[in-house]
């Protein structure tokens, strides 16, 4: 599997993870799937809810993710992944978010070094759930975008 993304949504992530630093910045990556490609064709960003520990960890409420799901629904879309930053790390998963994790969504993550957006990485869990794999991402523009 590939994670195709549009060189506007990958700006419009790592905005909203330069805007929300030093706190972790979450959303959703709303698509549909192409043979091997998992095809972003939107960004939901959300709120982080933890307040107790928004610099290393997010929390989406279920709430809040049922309502972007209903959203996605309605462009005919599917939740195909996740995104967050890392603020001062680097865009590796932490044991947090394997053991938080769904199998199958991409996690895609950008580290935010000093408020500004980075590396960006997309990784999926292994079917163990014990790891994560990379996922390589292809950068491919698309005639039509939401965001
Ligand atoms: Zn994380």
């Amino acid at each position: 599997m590939t994670l195709v993304l549009d060189p506007r949504h990958e700006a419009a992530i790592r905005r909203h993870g330069e805007a929300d630093y030093p706190a972790e910045a979450c959303g959703l990556l709303g698509g549909v799937l192409e043979a091997d490609r998992k095809v972003v064709v939107q960004v939901v960003p959300l709120v982080n809810q933890r307040t107790d520990a928004a610099r290393n960890r997010y929390l989406i409420e279920p709430e809040s993710f049922r309502r972007a799901q209903e959203k996605l629904d309605r462009d005919g879309l599917d939740v195909i992944g996740v995104y967050h930053s890392h603020p001062d790390h680097p865009p590796a998963p932490s044991a947090f978010d394997r053991e938080h994790a769904w199998p199958w969504l991409s996690y895609v993550i950008v580290g935010v070094g000093r408020g500004r957006a980075g590396e960006m990485k997309s990784w999926v869990l292994t079917d163990d759930r014990g790891s994560f794999d990379g996922e390589p991402i292809t950068r491919e523009e698309r005639k039509v975008v939401w965001q």
